[in-house]
């Protein structure tokens, strides 16, 4: 889809809260939430460094002025939900940089997050889809701890840290609308998958920081809050979380055993593939499902080496 297909204004998903597309990689692939409550905003998730223009007309569109900002909260400090939040930050003049503790460090110095990503995506990657990162003043950020909650407006939300995707992954519960908006902590899909009753979404795990413990404590919490819905960051809104979490719960103990059994990173892709084929919406094919979540899929089947040569290494201390 053309950019200029997607509606400036972004999509209505409970009241005061907007699905934005970021455009990162595609359309219909990358949100960020935006929040309005008596002429006060919050942005959740920010895109890419690109996606700020886009995320700024958003705001024009609502009729929010850049000052009525309050705060920009990544969901945790991978580049498809932060990168963009220097860019944001410089253009919202009253806004507060909120992220998970562990994220902090990052979002003021990102030197070591570019490395990181650039040794895992590579330089044209990087350059092309990510650069340039800049800074956020340490003066204007401020570290979520679980529980806490943030005012926008008259309506609060709740902070609660929902680890296994990254340690340092948050995500921020409205309950005026009861909606999870859950950055990556539930899965990522897309548009044909995820929709009905029956929905499809994989657990994204990408390396360094994949702890399946934890991803089942929080799909456990989540399931626990019982939202009515979730929204995701990858992609469409789900309305029946308590089925998504058994199915996503499912389908990564199934890709742990798949990790013990593989012999490379490579075999285990394919285990994935063929394996998590079986959870697919009915009439879609797995050449579909390899090419619409290409990244995803090899991104957790690395992530997934990582843990189990992490956890080979601990053995043999
Ligand atoms: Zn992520």
């Amino acid at each position: 889809m053309p950019a200029e297909a997607v509606d400036p204004a972004g999509v209505t998903i409970a009241s005061g809260l907007i699905q934005v597309d970021t455009g990162y990689l595609r359309a219909a692939h990358t949100a960020a939430y935006l929040v309005i409550d008596n002429g006060r905003a919050a942005i959740i998730d920010t895109g890419v460094g690109h996606s700020v223009p886009r995320i700024l007309s958003c705001l024009d569109a609502n009729g929010v002025d850049r000052d009525a900002v309050d705060w920009v909260i990544p969901t945790h400090v991978h580049l498809d939900h932060a990168g963009g939040a220097g860019g944001l930050m410089a253009a919202l003049p009253s806004a507060r940089l909120g992220v998970h503790p562990s994220g902090e460090t990052h979002m003021i110095d990102p030197t070591r997050l570019e490395t990181g990503v650039r040794a895992l995506y590579g330089d044209e990657f990087f350059d092309r889809e990510y650069a340039p990162l800049t800074p956020v003043s340490a003066t204007r950020v401020v570290s979520l701890d679980d529980g806490e909650s943030v005012t926008v407006g008259a309506r609060q939300l709740d902070v609660i840290h929902t680890p296994g995707h990254a340690w340092h992954q948050l995500s921020l519960h409205d309950p005026l609308s009861a909606v999870l908006v859950a950055g990556d902590a539930f899965g990522a899909s897309y548009p044909g998958y995820a929709e009905g009753t029956s929905p499809f979404l994989v657990p994204v795990v990408p390396p360094p920081q994949f702890d399946p413990d934890a991803y089942y404590r929080t799909l456990a919490r989540i399931r626990a809050l019982q939202p009515c819905r979730v929204a995701p960051a990858h992609f469409p809104v789900i309305d029946v979380p308590g089925i998504a979490a058994d199915r996503l719960r499912a389908m990564l103990e199934a890709a742990v055993d798949w990790t013990g059994q593989a012999d490379s990173s490579e075999d285990l892709l394919r285990r994935l593939v063929e394996g998590w084929a079986q959870w697919l919406p009915a009439g879609i094919e797995s050449a579909a499902f390899e090419r619409d979540f290409g990244l995803d899929l090899w991104l957790t089947a690395e992530g997934l080496w990582h843990w189990r040569q992490k956890q080979a290494r601990r053995a043999t201390r």
